[in-house]
């Protein structure tokens, strides 16, 4: 085993040097071989674009007891510096640095770390010295912040979300290409002004409409009904379409001076279920309750009876749906009742946009024009 971990390390190794350091020109009748060497060298490097990467955990920096094993891993075992370490090949596309924001299985992100990854990449985005953002994270709720930094991010930047299904440790873990693909992104014109991307299995994802559709597949991210914006293909960015909904630069959402956002709950609608669900998410804080209405957004009456005891209660309701796929009917009967829709967002891309809605409003009305717009 140790034998074949050597060879591997040699043949890894020698492709990397290939890979970093493709032919270097003779040197010129007025120069050294090593000068022009270096001066070659610090043309390549001057061009290449500056990229962050800002790590959050997930399974891309998760270790395995064996290599074989791609689930039951270690979560946050990985520093952003070893992922770097790992992909020596991004140094030949971008002059790449990173920073650990939070290192936890993507479950555990919180509105502090989305607060806080906003508002750092902002600061990062802001400086010329700056040219895309990665940001490393788990898939279980990677299109949650990836549609966060679609609504908070100011600037035409790329900001690109990626993760891996393997762990780091796995047999063709997909975390290292994933990676230097986001790198590639992140550092290119092609992806600017297009909003927050996510990158996974060389397609090209927008926030606004990627999610996770399978619990362990590499090829999991799927945008259902509206499809990829693109693909990475033979080492090539490659853009077929864009996202009509507001983001970035055009989104009215700031969160410079929030320090924390208002709580929403996300309620599942299903046979038998019960008022009380409605009750004890209000008494709990809740100022914005997400229904995954079954179909088109239904709800039972007792769900109906629970939304309204919630609103009295101040809460805002939001009518998504829990099917997967498609846009929530938005009817007369929910501007008497005074119900948000939320169009195509699924329910926890919904409460995203609920709570960054109810940080500036409580009013249904302009909260369901947001919902039209983003
Ligand atoms: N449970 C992991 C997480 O979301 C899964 C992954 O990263 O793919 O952090």
């Amino acid at each position: 085993m140790k034998t074949m971990h050597k060879i591997m390390t040699a043949a890894l190794l020698a492709h990397t040097l290939t890979f970093c350091f493709p032919s270097v020109p003779a040197a010129t009748a007025a120069g050294t071989a090593s000068e022009a060497a270096g001066t070659q060298k610090d043309v390549r490097e001057a061009k290449l674009p500056n990229v962050k990467i800002l790590a959050t955990g997930g399974t891309i920096a998760g270790v395995a007891a064996s290599n074989t094993a791609t689930t039951g891993y270690s979560i946050g075992s990985t520093t952003v510096d070893t992922l770097i370490k790992a992909v020596p090949e991004m140094k030949s596309i971008a002059n790449v640095s990173g920073e650990q924001i939070a290192n936890v299985g993507s479950p555990d992100i919180t509105n502090d770390t989305l607060l806080a990854l906003g508002k750092r990449i902002n600061v990062l985005l802001s400086s010329s010295d700056v040219d895309g953002v990665v940001v490393t994270h788990g898939t279980d709720t990677l299109e949650e912040t990836a549609y966060f930094l679609n609504l908070v991010v100011k600037s035409e930047k790329p900001v690109v979300v990626v993760g891996a299904m393997r762990p780091s440790t796995a047999i063709s873990a997909d975390g290292p290409m994933n990676l230097y693909n986001a790198v590639k992104l992140a550092g290119s014109e092609e992806a600017k002004g297009k909003g927050a991307l996510v990158l996974l299995n060389d397609r090209i994802g927008a926030a606004r409409f990627i999610t996770k559709t399978h619990t362990t597949s590499l090829d999991t991210f799927k945008s259902v009904e509206d499809g990829y914006l693109g693909m990475i293909s033979g080492g090539k960015i490659h853009f077929y379409s864009e996202s009509t909904r507001k983001h970035t630069v055009d989104s009215k959402f700031n969160i410079e001076y929030l320090s924390e956002l208002p709580q929403v709950d996300i309620l599942y609608s299903y046979q038998n279920d019960g008022e009380y669900l409605y009750k004890a998410a209000v008494e709990a804080g809740a100022k914005g309750i997400v229904i995954a209405g079954s179909g088109d957004g239904s709800l039972s009456k007792k769900g109906e009876a629970g939304a309204k005891a919630a609103q009295e209660a101040g809460a805002v309701i939001v009518r998504s749906s829990r099917t997967g796929g498609g846009t929530v009917t938005h009817s007369a009967q929910d501007d008497e009742k005074k119900f948000v829709t939320s169009d195509s967002l699924n329910p926890q891309k919904a409460r995203i946009l609920l709570m960054l809605a109810l940080a500036s409003t409580n009013d249904p009305a302009r909260i369901q024009q947001f919902f039209d717009e983003y």
